[in-house]
């Protein structure tokens, strides 16, 4: 088999016609939660693989099963982040964010590496938009993350997906639970897979995230953590639920989110499209900085899979801005023209306007055929005559109406009156069925 020309198992390309869906999904994410106060932060695809070892965990299946480990030509271990939080949790602490004002909010868009069995929606590489808060205790911080990732959502069109929530407490509470847990799943040894044997001795609640059928059946009947809060966790939770209410954000309490990664405490929670995909994840991490050797403040974020964002919306028929289109072609016949229409183009370009012109040598007849598969707004003509004359047809390819214009600076005045004018009437039909509603 020809390997070359095939991407590896498990990855994606997003291709010209797409593109722009992506950047729109991102630049809104971004852009919302920056009126949150969350700036943006990037950090490398590769990170020391103990990084990751100590926050997402050592009983993870992350850590166990997913992650894309290597020895680089230094002998040193590395691994591709399988998520962004610890990269993240380390950039703030080696850079001594936490040192100024807190909290410290960031956002971020990045890829993600997973050794995962590929299906819809799971993919080996993938990519998340996610948020990290540092240094925020109060529960009004949880409901606000969780509002941040609603909002994202809601603004690309997406309004009938559902927030799950839960609590899995923190360590004093959990070691309770612990042992309720083992003593259920003691029970029932026999049936769990190896992994989730060694599992039931360290870390009995990551049997609970286990993909196994068979584990996977056991845990659904398992003792439930919020049954186990301590009176700090509980009152916590019932605060993040106050301001839940209070805005008026419906969700489910789903005692059965346990989340795949270790770090998290107390609040958790998932937004569930109506395929049944979650799309995002997220909750509190209030012992992730210390345990990375940090200080001891609190932290909370979520992540989003675009891949599965994408599909849902498209599933959903959310709206995506049209692709971008050429404004203007120029059609040129001669060598002169040729000229003067890259002349033209230069200008017109630096001014902001989406031009193009024969770049291969076609024909007349040829370019305009291009032009009218690119969708470009507008055509002109130049041969030899219109540079003569200064003067040129400007063709409207949606109506086929031309109109004369002449080929000097007018032509930017023109078009930008062109395109303003278009501006207006869209305002004026979306004002219209405003006014309908209203
Ligand atoms: P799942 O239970 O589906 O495996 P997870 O708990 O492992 O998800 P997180 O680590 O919380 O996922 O990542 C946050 C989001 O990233 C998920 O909600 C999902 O939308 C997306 N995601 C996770 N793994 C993949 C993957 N292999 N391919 C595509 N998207 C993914
Ligand atoms: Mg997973």
């Amino acid at each position: 088999m020809d390997m070359i020309t095939q991407a590896p198992r498990g990855t994606l390309d997003v291709l010209p016609e797409d593109s722009h869906k992506w950047q729109y999904i991102e630049s809104t994410a971004l852009s919302i939660a920056q009126d949150f106060g969350f700036r943006e932060i990037r950090t490398p695809v590769f990170e020391h693989t103990n990084l990751f070892q100590r926050s997402v965990g050592e009983t993870t299946d992350v850590v166990q099963k997913e992650m894309y480990t290597f020895e680089d030509k230094g002998g040193r271990s590395i691994t591709l982040r399988p998520e962004g939080t610890a990269g993240a949790a380390r950039a703030a602490l080696e850079h001594g964010l936490l040192n100024s004002a807190l909290p410290v909010k960031v956002s971020y868009v990045t890829s993600c590496y997973r050794y995962e069995k590929s299906q819809k929606g799971r993919y080996r590489e993938f990519h998340q938009f996610g948020v990290e808060c540092f240094g925020a205790a109060a529960p009004q911080a949880d409901a606000e993350t969780i509002s941040l990732a609603l909002l994202i959502l809601k603004s690309l069109g997406l309004e009938n997906v559902k927030l799950h929530i839960n609590s899995i407490g923190c360590p004093t509470c959990r070691a309770r639970y612990h042992e309720a847990l083992r003593a259920y799943f003691e029970a029932h040894k026999d049936e769990l897979c190896g992994t989730c044997l060694g599992r039931l001795e360290r870390n009995p609640m990551r049997i609970l995230d286990c993909k196994s059928p068979v584990c996977h059946e056991l845990a659904a009947k398992a003792p439930v953590m919020i049954d186990y809060l301590c009176d700090n966790c509980a009152a916590h939770f019932e605060a993040v639920k106050g301001c839940l209410d209070a805005a008026e954000m419906p969700y489910e309490l789903d005692t059965h989110i346990v989340r795949g990664l270790d770090y998290y405490t107390r609040t958790v929670f998932e937004l569930v499209a109506p395929n049944g995909l979650v799309v995002a994840g997220g909750g509190r991490y209030d012992g992730l900085l210390q345990e990375l050797g940090g200080v001891a403040q609190p932290g909370l974020g979520f992540a989003m899979g675009l891949e599965r964002l994408l599909m849902v919306m498209e599933e959903n028929g959310c709206h995506f801005p049209p692709a971008p289109k050429c404004e203007l072609y120029f059609v040129s016949m001669g060598t002169k023209a040729v000229q003067q229409c890259f002349a033209m183009a230069t200008k017109l370009r630096e001014g902001g306007v989406a031009v193009e012109c024969d770049i291969v040598g076609r024909s007349l007849k040829a370019q305009m055929k291009y032009a009218d598969k690119l969708g470009a707004r507008y055509t002109v003509v130049v041969g030899d005559n219109e540079l003569e004359t200064g003067v040129a047809q400007l063709k409207d390819m949606t109506t086929g109406e031309s109109e004369e214009i002449r080929l000097d600076d007018s032509l930017y005045t023109t078009l930008y009156r062109k395109s303003l004018d278009r501006e207006l009437a869209g305002m004026t039909n979306l004002f219209g069925s405003v006014a309908e509603i209203g």
